[in-house]
């Protein structure tokens, strides 16, 4: 085993303190979407004067040490241990989850692996002290119900979503809402929300690994529900302020205590740990052409509030015409913008030769980053003004938590009920209208967003109208509740540092 293993030191939040803290062993998932906001809580927690261990296979851990090592230099006690994989046993290539994303066919083999390390990671925990005082793990690390129960600790579920889409996709699992629907894009409304009528098929909404034709992800997906059920509680990266009857009605439908402590960017925000957001989930293999420092050089040239951000996240990747389709509406509608390409190398040459010609048409007023993006510097920067997203969770809160107003193109698992939250919810975001899953179709669709529906939203969400003023308005109102909430009195500081007091050891 390599390991960071230096002792636990105190941290900010117990100087002085006789006590014995709460300790937190963190087990996230490798996807950037999971494994970024995990590691926030974690540092926040520690901000709060818990001791946090972060266990993880060499590759995951490689995502975020810079981020942890910046912590732990300023005094935080939070380590990172890594655990190397047994490649044979698992029937996974050497190797495999090294690349920048896992192939799908390896994936099944890459979960059994990372499930071997739970006997390696508790010999670990049981040889060192301080003993753990919980567990919190990745909603998608079911085997952690094991780790937990011999370690006799409690373990909480990690959810870098949010509650609103938890408990719509629970609640439409627990009531059967798609029984007898024959039509999967046939609506149906989701069952069990007292305040608002919401409509969803179930191809937007089948369920995580649900609705994909591979037996044994069906399998684990029953896994991860046994292991959800059984849970001791549940962490959400979201605000209560932002969904209070959702976080509400998932802890009443589970029955189980949640805990709202986001939104965890904004760990990096406060003194101290600024340096680490540009960095936040950088992997060794991301390398982008235009580094944080060229990004906010750029932004620095614009008029505030000018320039639109889109990206798609870390996992989803347009079909070629579509990439192409995206790039002349983002052209039409006039806007600066800044857009993100990940695996710009992975498109073939007409792809490539068409990125350079429009960045040549656009000079001076679009920039395309091809690569890893220092995402949460460039939305927190003066002159963004709007954003283009897939609607992953993480996104969306740090669109909220930057005060600007969203262009929603959901791609697939909890980010078509994400639109919703967006779109009907909050009043924040402009739709173009996506109806299906854009990965796993039967029958691949080369385009589905046209440039001129492109340059409409766009033109939408960055324009001067009296409804695209009001969503700017509204975003701005809740971005200010994000802050409170993260700050002294607020629900998201109250929430960790009860975390923090409620695992501390039983016979402090
Ligand atoms: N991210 C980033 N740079 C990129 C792409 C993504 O910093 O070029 C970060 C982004 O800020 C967010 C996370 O990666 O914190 C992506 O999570 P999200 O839930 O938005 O989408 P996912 O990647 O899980 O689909």
């Amino acid at each position: 085993m390599t390991s960071q293993e230096q002792p636990a030191t105190l941290g900010r939040g117990d100087a002085g303190s006789t006590k014995a803290a709460a300790h937190f062993v963190f087990v996230p998932l490798n996807e950037q979407g999971h494994l970024i906001p995990a590691v926030d809580t974690a540092l926040l927690l520690a901000t709060h004067g818990a001791l946090c261990t972060i266990v993880a296979p060499p590759s995951t851990a490689a995502r975020v040490r810079h981020t942890v090592d910046a912590a732990r230099h300023s005094g935080l006690p939070v380590r990172l241990v890594e655990f190397p994989l047994d490649y044979a046993a698992a029937g996974l290539p050497e190797g495999a989850d090294h690349a920048d994303r896992i192939e799908p066919r390896y994936m099944m083999s890459y979960y059994r692996a990372v499930a071997l390390l739970r006997a390696p990671i508790e010999r670990y925990l049981r040889a060192r002290a301080p003993y753990p005082t919980c567990v919190v793990s990745d909603f998608f690390n079911p085997w952690t119900t094991e780790l937990a129960a011999g370690l006799g600790v409690p373990r909480l579920s990690f959810f870098c979503m949010c509650a609103f889409s938890i408990l719509c996709q629970h609640n439409l699992e627990r009531f059967h809402a798609f029984a007898g629907v024959e039509d999967s894009n046939e609506p149906v409304v989701v069952p069990g929300l007292e305040t608002r009528r919401v409509v969803v098929t179930r191809a937007q909404a089948p369920g995580f690994l649900r609705g994909i034709p591979i037996p044994e992800w069906e399998a684990l997906a029953d896994y991860i529900e046994r292991a959800r059920a059984e849970a001791d509680g549940v962490i959400f990266n979201t605000f209560l302020e932002l969904e209070p009857e959702y976080a509400a009605g998932y802890a009443a439908a589970r029955g189980m205590k949640v805990w709202t402590v986001g939104p965890v960017s904004l760990y990096h925000q406060q003194a101290g740990a600024a340096a680490t957001l540009a960095s936040r989930g950088k992997g060794n293999n991301d390398t982008p052409a235009v580094d944080a420092a060229g990004c906010l050089r750029w932004l620095d040239g614009r008029d505030p509030g000018s320039v639109l951000y889109v990206s798609f996240g870390s996992i989803v990747q347009p079909e070629p015409k579509q990439v192409v389709e995206l790039g002349l509406g983002l052209e039409a509608s006039g806007h600066p913008f800044v857009w993100v390409v990940r695996n710009a190398g992975g498109y073939d040459e007409a792809v490539r030769a068409f990125l350079d010609e429009l960045e040549a048409r656009v000079a001076g007023r679009g920039l395309i980053v091809r690569g890893w993006a220092p995402q949460a510097v460039i939305l927190s920067h003066a002159a963004a003004g709007g954003f283009v997203t897939h609607c992953g969770w993480n996104s969306m809160l740090e669109a909220i938590v930057a005060g600007l107003p969203v262009v929603t193109w959901p791609h697939f698992a909890d980010q078509f009920l994400n639109e919703k939250m967006a779109v009907e919810v909050l009043g924040i975001g402009v739709s173009v209208g996506v109806k299906e899953p854009l990965i796993y179709q039967a029958v691949k669709k080369e385009i589905v967003v046209g440039r001129d529906v492109v340059e409409a939203a766009v033109r939408s969400v960055m324009g001067g109208g009296e409804e695209a003023e009001r969503r700017r308005r509204r975003v701005r109102a809740l971005a200010a509740k994000a802050r409170a909430a993260v700050q002294e009195g607020g629900s998201s500081h109250a929430n960790l540092l009860d975390l923090v007091k409620r695992f501390e050891p039983r016979d402090n």
